[in-house]
């Protein structure tokens, strides 16, 4: 399975929690950070990774980030 990504904003891990209803909830516990202490109640630990995981932003400037280096590997041959 794949692992719960950190807060994008404090670094800091996401923790999951058993609770006695069907489902898990997903807490914080950094008081210095903007997003709340309670995160979300899921219908599972994979339906919270999915979710808590997605990055469209961080992902799309990861593949420019790539695509630039390309680039530059490419010129940098071409210029010696
Ligand atoms: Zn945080």
């Amino acid at each position: 399975m794949e692992e719960l990504k950190n807060c994008p904003f404090c670094g800091k891990p996401f923790i999951f929690q058993e609770i006695t209803e069907p489902g898990i909830e997903v807490i914080h516990e950094n008081k210095e950070c903007q997003l709340e202490r309670f995160i979300g109640w899921f219908k599972s630990k994979e339906q919270a990774i999915k979710v808590l995981n997605a990055r469209p932003i961080e992902d799309a400037l990861q593949r420019q980030i790539d695509d630039l280096e390309v680039k530059m590997k490419h010129w940098k041959g071409v210029l010696g």
